[in-house]
């Protein structure tokens, strides 16, 4: 199993970046986790996106959705998208039309973002929507998905993608605040992706999101072996970052960098090659 970093930002795009998107990949299956502002452009530097088998959400914040609308787009008016007649063309592939996976009312409010410029149905007709709930597992060739709730602003499932071939097991916090939910759901896992998104909790004492050092802890109590702290916006000191969440972790730590891509059964990790990805 394989997963890229496809955007990392926060609810604001870094310089350049993109927002939370995460390509895993195995034996010929694609999933796409989660697919914010920006994140369509970047997926396409790493596949082509007629190939991704589907696309799992985690929460209904723009930040993890929004890029739906260009995705769909792609999916409805490219030209080898468009459907041709099978008695002029025999043997003609048809249009791909993935699925996509979204929390209870997704399908809802995709038909009212779009359907305020009168394109109603454009994401129902460009993908297969289902919509998930806590109990439920999905399967996508060799990858199997669960979910956990945790606490935020709107309803959020955590994520557990595991391989059924041996590739390891990934855990992906989404956007949450302190909680034990997490730590319970990700125990022992090979990487924790966890969000790390501010410099001190809420002002408004309204807890959403986590620090660094409250990142880390639920990597230590969950006893992870490799830690991922995403959702950091450029405006913050990376070394920063760094320096806190090691005060309450011991194993590996990363920054999540666009680009950067992890096997988690085998604790390899590639930084990007490519200047500016
Ligand atoms: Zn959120
Ligand atoms: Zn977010």
């Amino acid at each position: 199993m394989r997963l890229t970093v496809l955007g990392k930002s926060p609810s604001w795009q870094d310089a350049d970046g993109a927002c939370s998107g995460y390509l895993i990949e195995e034996e010929g299956t694609a999933v796409l986790l989660d697919c914010g502002n920006g994140v369509f452009s970047k997926l396409r530097r790493f596949r082509d996106y007629t190939t991704v088998d589907a696309v799992v959400i985690s929460h209904l914040h723009a930040d993890h959705f929004l890029d739906l609308v260009p995705f769909s787009y792609a999916l409805t008016y490219a030209p080898r998208q468009q459907p041709m007649p099978v008695d002029r063309w025999p043997g003609t592939e048809t249009p791909a039309r993935p699925k996509l996976y979204a929390p209870e009312g997704a399908q809802e409010l995709f038909r009212r973002i779009v359907g305020s410029w009168g394109n109603d149905d454009l994401v129902d007709n460009a993908f297969e929507i289902h919509e998930f709930g806590p109990s439920d597992e999905l399967e996508a060739g060799s990858l199997r998905f669960r979910f956990q709730d945790v606490p935020h602003f709107t309803r959020t499932f955590a994520i557990e993608i595991s391989s059924m071939n041996g590739g390891g097991r990934i855990t992906y916090g989404a956007d949450c605040s302190p909680n034990e939910e997490l730590v319970q759901f990700a125990r022992g896992t090979d990487l924790l992706i966890v969000e790390a998104t501010l410099p001190r909790p809420e002002r408004t004492g309204i807890r959403g999101h986590l620090t660094p050092e409250e990142a880390a802890d639920h990597a230590c109590r969950a006893g992870v072996k490799r830690v991922l702290l995403t959702h950091v916006s450029d405006e913050l000191d990376e070394m920063w970052v760094r320096r806190c969440a090691s005060r309450m972790f011991k194993g590996p730590i990363d920054i999540a960098r666009e680009g950067a891509v992890y096997y988690p059964d085998e604790a390899i990790v590639d930084e990007p090659v490519a200047a500016g990805v």
